[in-house]
């Protein structure tokens, strides 16, 4: 059976930023779930996946979360496309993960470095974020599992806003990734 071409190119581009969950927040994301089907690390998104945008003080739930996580024996890496900073060196020592700054998302030396830093596989890797085009594409490129949040704030950096415009493009070219999301509807 012939396929056309176009639409074997949009499966393609589907399959690489369909997140494999999403969630609304990360607190809402099944710790157990994740646990029992081999997930030993978690690659988390700093700016408005933790905290919003350009804030580097956990809050106590935040802080709560992540005594959660070692409880659960999770590893955890903080990825973040920013450059390194005395606050945010601060901000993953607080609550006790690992930190890669400057992390060229959705290139794959970040994630590779994460998973080196907590001595996991892609397999038994999940990667959080709230941006498609960074977390999720990187993740998914990386071979892990991958679980889309949405946004804490809206207050971005100009490349950002531009890549949410690509991703309300995208919610509406893709049913699956829409039909997870709902992002559209925002
Ligand atoms: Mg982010």
């Amino acid at each position: 059976m012939h396929i056309d071409p176009r639409f074997r190119i949009l499966t393609r581009i589907e399959s690489w930023i369909l997140p494999k969950d999403f969630c609304e927040s990360i607190f809402c994301i099944d710790l157990g779930r994740l646990a029992s089907s081999g997930i030993k690390g978690l690659v988390i998104d700093l700016d408005n996946t933790l905290v919003a945008w350009s804030k580097r003080k956990p809050d106590p739930f935040l802080i709560d979360w992540f005594k959660k996580l070692r409880s659960k024996g999770f590893k955890c890496c903080i990825v973040s496309n920013n450059l390194s900073n005395r606050e945010t060196e601060q901000f993953a020592i607080q609550l006790g993960a690992s930190l890669v700054t400057s992390a060229r998302k959705p290139f794959p030396r970040g994630f590779v470095q994460a998973m080196k830093a907590m001595g996991t596989g892609p397999s038994e890797t999940a990667v959080i974020g709230d941006q498609l085009f960074t977390d999720v594409l990187g993740g998914n490129l990386a071979g892990t599992y991958t679980i889309l949040v949405r946004p804490l704030g809206s207050r971005e950096f100009p490349t950002t806003r531009l890549a949410r415009l690509l991703e309300k493009l995208a919610c509406r070219l893709f049913p699956k990734l829409r039909a997870l999301t709902s992002q559209c509807d925002k």
